[in-house]
């Protein structure tokens, strides 16, 4: 039976997850984890069989845009069987959109697969095009790998967006480079503001701290900059650059409130939905899948009560140069 669809206290219909189906990852970005990460026990971690469980409850109840992130997705063992489940979702219609959020380590041997299961676009996640500062950044990573796996993803028809992350004194030179890269091989590019996620160590996120006005400025000493008005529905805002055409996406949490529009929530892969990436405020939703295997009805419960607690917005906030609003958990927890 249709189940009535989620709006929040503030009218704003939920249909957008993002699935973290692990906490585990084969980098360790430098603005994301501490180099020794300490990852969640196996048994902690919703089953393939859980996730499909809760992916399909979301999707009964109006979700129609699903998200699967991490940690790296696709070190996960078995996920292309969540994701070949899934599929059955777009083939009925239930579903618009089932796509990722990657670094792109593993797409050579799994663009083929995605791309079968009804992925058609994807998130690669990648904040330079230097090698040494590639395996800096990302502390074991191999540009050439990932390179062959952008390849993969676009020989297998995924239209494909590069994120990457403003970093001040990193790639901030790499700026036109990797504007033009993507033009070149016609990917959009989002600049993502670094967000107050986490312990990561010795970094500090002050220094590391690139506000994307900085970003637009650079691009305005060389182009001229039309800001447009389309919106994807989430936090990213777009700009044009008038002589090349190409389109710029931008997400400023810290400089750009944009929960107004908020259609989405997030589950971790412990099962814990948080209904703002900015705020602890969480429910878990792994008790009634474990409890009621066979019985939807108290998930379904416990979704909607969560979404009655969805806030209006979150509490970041760098300025007076210290960290207001940190998160004690890393985005590789919650799901970038
Ligand atoms: N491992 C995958 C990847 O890197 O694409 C998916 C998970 S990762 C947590 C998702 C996104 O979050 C990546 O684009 C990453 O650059 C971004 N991210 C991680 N930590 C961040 C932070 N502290 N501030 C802003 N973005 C961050
Ligand atoms: Fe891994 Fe993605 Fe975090 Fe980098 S940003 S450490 S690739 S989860």
């Amino acid at each position: 039976m249709a189940q009535t669809r989620l709006i929040d206290p503030f009218q704003r219909p939920i249909t957008y997850l993002r699935l973290s189906v692990t906490d585990r990852c084969d980098f360790r970005c430098t603005y994301c984890m501490a180099e020794n990460m300490t990852f969640l026990p196996k048994k902690e971690l919703l089953t393939l069989e859980e996730l499909d469980r809760v992916s399909t409850a979301f999707i009964g109840l109006g979700v129609r845009k699903l998200r699967i992130t991490g940690g790296e997705p696709l070190v996960r063992r078995d996920i292309m069987d969540f994701f070949r489940g899934m599929s059955r979702h777009l083939e009925s219609g239930a579903l618009d959109e089932l796509t990722l959020t990657t670094n792109g380590s593993q797409l050579e041997r799994f663009a083929g697969d995605l791309a079968a299961a009804g992925v058609k676009r994807i998130n690669i996640s990648l904040d330079t095009l230097d090698d040494d500062k590639f395996r800096e950044i990302t502390r074991r990573g191999d540009l050439a790998q990932v390179l062959r796996g952008i390849d993969a993803a676009q020989e297998a028809g995924i239209r494909v967006k590069i994120n990457a992350v403003a970093l001040n004194h990193f790639n901030d030179s790499e700026l036109f480079s990797i504007t033009e890269w993507c033009a070149s091989r016609d990917m959009d590019l989002t600049w993502i503001e670094v967000m107050p996620m986490g312990d990561i160590g010795n970094e500090n996120r002050l220094d590391q701290y690139w506000p994307l006005t900085g970003v637009r400025a650079q691009y305005e000493s060389r182009f001229t900059v039309t800001p447009l008005a389309e919106r994807s529905g989430g936090p990213a805002r777009y700009v044009r650059l008038e002589e090349t055409g190409q389109k710029i996406g931008f997400i400023t949490p810290l400089t750009h409130n944009f929960c107004e529009s908020c259609n989405r929530v997030r589950l971790t892969c412990t099962g814990e939905l948080y209904m703002c990436l900015g705020q602890e405020d969480r429910a878990d939703l792994r008790q009634p899948l474990r409890d009621h295997p066979e019985d939807d009805a108290p998930l379904v419960a416990a979704i909607r009560e969560a979404i009655t607690h969805k806030p209006k917005g979150h509490d970041f906030d760098y300025s007076r140069q210290r960290l207001d609003g940190q998160m004690p958990r890393h985005m590789s927890h919650t799901g970038g």
